[in-house]
């Protein structure tokens, strides 16, 4: 049988959708192409945006000639819908996805029509490599509960992943690789206990960071609450990504994300002024039940005060089950995109700047995925000084 794996979402979904595919390769064909016994639609409902292009997908196909399964973020919220309206056979929670080729067996032996499989099962098989990359999910859920977001409802509360179980697959892959990349939802609020001991997520790094002290560290995402404030831990990595979310402290509050913008802005600067590389990126959303032009200007200041070097602006939308459903939102369309492209404006102009800055530098470069052959030996990556000028 061939299977064939749609994915809706964000990185996470991409990580989760190729778990899948290396899991149900061991008893299934994975296709590429339209031809297939079995659908699976990995699906993501972080994103209102997200959440209408699964449904329109659902609405525009139909699914009577083949299996289909779906799994992701909105399988544990929407199932209702997707049960009664769309003809799904399997739904099951990502959690769950060892469940599947079972699953699968079950539907047909026992000539199921439809089976809804809901359940916080966990297992620590939570490690993937990509080419010379390292992408390892080392938490999963959220215990933040910010007014405006659906992950705690639909990944559950936080659950972090064995200490060992990390540090065995990486020592065990790592004459193959060059970057760590470390994956969850509120990424810096790992904790593992060792016999009373805590290992933090700092920690983690730092531990692997003694063997692996040529390698490049990235995670995502982390949140602000659970910063490390000792700055040699910022020497181990080049860049950091780390929501705002706004400028404006009210919306903050609102949003309860639980800091300031000047404490915020603070720690960037501390970072700056010792390492002038070093990169952020954030997410902000705009928009947010509340935010008058006051506020909004507020998050138009903060990004000129921090010079993001890549940001992802999000308009609000409403999602089900966060308490923000209950703010009194009207702020008309028109405005929404008016401020949109005002921000997106804004950070395009930063982005200018910042890269002017490294004119005339010599900064270190990873060159990814280019085949340079070399006395007979085969490089895939490249470590490079470049001097950028014009
Ligand atoms: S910390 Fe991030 S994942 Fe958790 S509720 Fe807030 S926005 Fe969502």
């Amino acid at each position: 049988m061939k299977f064939f794996l749609k994915t809706f979402g964000c990185q996470i979904n991409n990580y989760d959708s190729i778990k899948i595919i290396k899991f149900l390769k061991k008893k299934f064909f994975y296709t590429k192409v339209l031809n297939f016994d079995i659908l699976i639609i990995n699906t993501c409902s972080v994103r209102e945006f997200c959440q209408k292009k699964i449904f329109f997908f659902l609405k525009k196909n139909t699914f009577f000639s083949f299996l289909n399964i779906l799994t992701g973020c909105s399988s544990n919220i929407f199932f209702n819908i997707f049960l009664k309206k769309h003809y799904i056979n399997i739904i099951l929670n990502i959690n769950c996805f060892f469940f599947t080729i079972f699953l699968i067996y079950m539907f047909y032996f026992y000539k199921c029509k439809q089976i809804f499989f809901i359940d916080y099962f966990k297992k620590n098989n939570n490690l993937n490599i990509l080419k010379n990359n390292f992408y390892i999910v080392i938490m999963e859920g959220c215990n933040k509960y910010c007014s405006y977001c659906i992950i705690p409802y639909t990944r559950g509360r936080e659950l972090y992943f064995d200490f060992f179980k990390i540090f065995k697959e990486i020592f065990f892959f790592k004459l193959n690789i060059k970057e760590i990349y470390f994956f969850g939802q509120n990424v810096n609020s790992y904790k593992y206990f060792l016999k009373n001991k805590l290992i933090n997520f700092y920690f983690l790094i730092e531990i692997l960071y003694e063997f692996y002290y040529n390698f490049k560290f990235y995670y995502i995402t982390s949140n602000f609450k659970n910063l490390n404030f000792n700055l040699k831990f910022y020497k181990k990595i080049e860049s950091l990504h780390l929501p705002l979310q706004s400028g404006s402290n009210i919306i903050l509050k609102f949003m309860k994300r639980n800091y300031k913008f000047n404490s915020y802005k603070n720690l960037i600067y501390y970072i700056k002024n010792n390492f002038s590389m070093f990169n952020f990126n954030t997410d902000i959303i705009i928009c947010f039940p509340g935010e008058n032009n006051n506020y909004f200007n507020k998050t138009l200041i903060s990004i000129e005060k921090v010079l993001f070097d890549k940001s992802y602006v999000f308009i609000y939308n409403i999602r089900s089950y966060t308490s923000s459903i209950f703010f009194f939102n009207n702020i008309k369309i028109i405005l929404k995109k008016k401020r949109f492209i005002k921000l997106s404006l804004n950070l395009k102009n930063n982005i200018h700047y910042i890269n002017k800055i490294i004119i005339n530098k010599i900064i270190y470069c990873i060159f990814k995925n280019i085949f340079l052959i070399y006395n007979n030996f085969y490089f895939s990556y490249l470590y490079l000084k470049v001097l950028i000028f014009l």
